[in-house]
């Protein structure tokens, strides 16, 4: 096949146990395979370094604290945000719904509305339909462009003073367009709406900085990011996050409790109640020195050469259809004109090329292109020129089969 790109800038499959020689694993937008350096970090957590955190009055607790909280510290700098803004969560779902719960319980009103776009996740639509239903909100959808990116232009020409919030998706997970986040969120700012940004794509393949985007809340999830599942980030503006109630009660949220009345801990403590996943956070510590250590910047570039490779060769097989923009981050989707996805998915599978096909969780997505489902392919830092080729050589294969 040809190639977009000679230069390879990463060669990182050695760093990654569970890949073995052979395997094509193009399905990191759902989740990604952990380096050495991670699985090493989580069970020295568990091996040699385990207690609880902040309650304990001995030396191993307070050292565990130090490191959970160090953690916490590091995804700050990872994000551009300052330690106290920084809520361990389970993952971008939790997030999502602990602000959609906190900030519109306490801030949104009947006839209010919300501002989402026609390519989000599903867990970034329900927990506002669930929110907008308990208070009479409304919810209005971005269209996409031509080219399927949320069409800013438009976004511009419908938001009014009524819409109080807005929710993004950085990085969409079914086609890579990369959201101008800067942009929407002055976009949102400029009627006093609030606006969170879903960065569960986007934290793993491009350096991410809220303050320069100047967003309200910024969520992702820690195992779509060389780290741990159970582990995840809600980043929200200091004063904000001060003012919401708590999501959930429980140990360690609060300041004082007796049975008349119960006041809560500042954030990031007060969103943080009963025992939180300890080891997990020193993963995700490790999994962002690990990415680091490769740099943001180069990660991109690898996985934007990969992206063109892969669009380059699908489109010249006749009867591939590719959705997305030609500059999209790490993903690529596409159809197959009378073959179902799951069927290109399960004949891949025989050839040791590990895809996704569905809806990806983005039904709304979905009908927006005509399409029932998609097959999805999605690199990770392990990915190479090769994997292209696995695939490629395994759809010749589906053509064949489908004659
Ligand atoms: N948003 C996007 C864009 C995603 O890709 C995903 C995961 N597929 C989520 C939200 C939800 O993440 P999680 O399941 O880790 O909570």
């Amino acid at each position: 096949m040809t190639t977009t790109t000679t230069e390879r800038p990463l060669d990182t499959v050695a760093d990654f146990p569970a890949i073995p020689d052979g395997w094509a694993y193009l399905d990191t937008a759902a989740t990604s395979q952990k380096p050495k350096p991670v699985i090493d970090a989580i069970t020295r957590g568990y091996d040699e370094t385990y207690a609880t955190v902040h309650r304990g009055v001995y030396q191993r607790s307070a050292d565990m604290t130090l490191a959970y909280e160090a953690a916490r510290s590091r995804v700050a700098s990872f994000i551009g945000g300052k330690p106290d803004e920084i809520v361990f969560v389970r993952g971008a779902t939790e997030g999502i719904n602990l602000v959609a719960h906190s900030w519109v319980a306490q801030q949104l009103k009947t006839g209010d509305r919300i501002l989402l776009s026609q390519l989000e996740h599903h867990s970034n639509i329900v927990p506002w339909q669930m929110a907008a239903e308990r208070v009479g909100a409304a919810i209005d959808v971005i269209p996409l462009t031509e080219d399927h990116r949320i069409d800013l232009d438009a976004m511009a020409a419908m938001i009014t003073r009524e819409h109080k919030f807005v929710a993004l998706a950085h990085v969409s997970n079914v086609l890579g367009s990369v959201l101008d986040a800067a942009r929407a969120t002055e976009i949102a700012h400029s009627v006093g709406a609030k606006i969170l940004i879903d960065g569960c794509q986007s934290v793993p393949r491009m350096a991410v900085d809220v303050a320069a985007i100047d967003c309200d809340f910024y969520v992702f999830s820690g195992h779509k990011l060389y780290g741990p599942t159970g582990i995840g980030v809600l980043w929200g503006r200091g004063e904000l996050l001060n003012q919401m109630p708590p999501y959930q009660g429980g140990g360690s949220m609060i300041d004082r409790v007796s049975f008349e009345r119960s006041t809560y801990a500042p954030a990031p403590t007060r969103f943080e109640a009963g025992t939180p996943h300890i080891v997990g956070a020193l993963g995700l510590h490790a999994a962002i020195d690990y990415v680091s250590g490769i740099g943001l910047d180069r990660i991109h570039a690898h996985e934007a050469a990969l992206v063109a490779d892969t669009r380059g060769a699908l489109s010249h097989l006749n009867s591939v259809r590719v959705f997305g923009p030609v500059d999209s981050a790490g993903i690529v989707s596409f159809a197959m004109e009378g073959v179902h996805p799951h069927d290109i998915g399960t004949i891949l599978d025989e050839s040791r090329v590990a895809i996704r096909a569905g809806h990806h969780c983005a039904q709304p997505l979905m009908a927006s292109l005509g399409v029932d489902a998609t097959a999805r392919v999605s690199f990770g830092v392990y990915n190479g020129l090769r994997d292209v080729e696995a695939l490629v050589a395994g759809m010749e294969r589906v053509k064949r089969i489908f004659g």
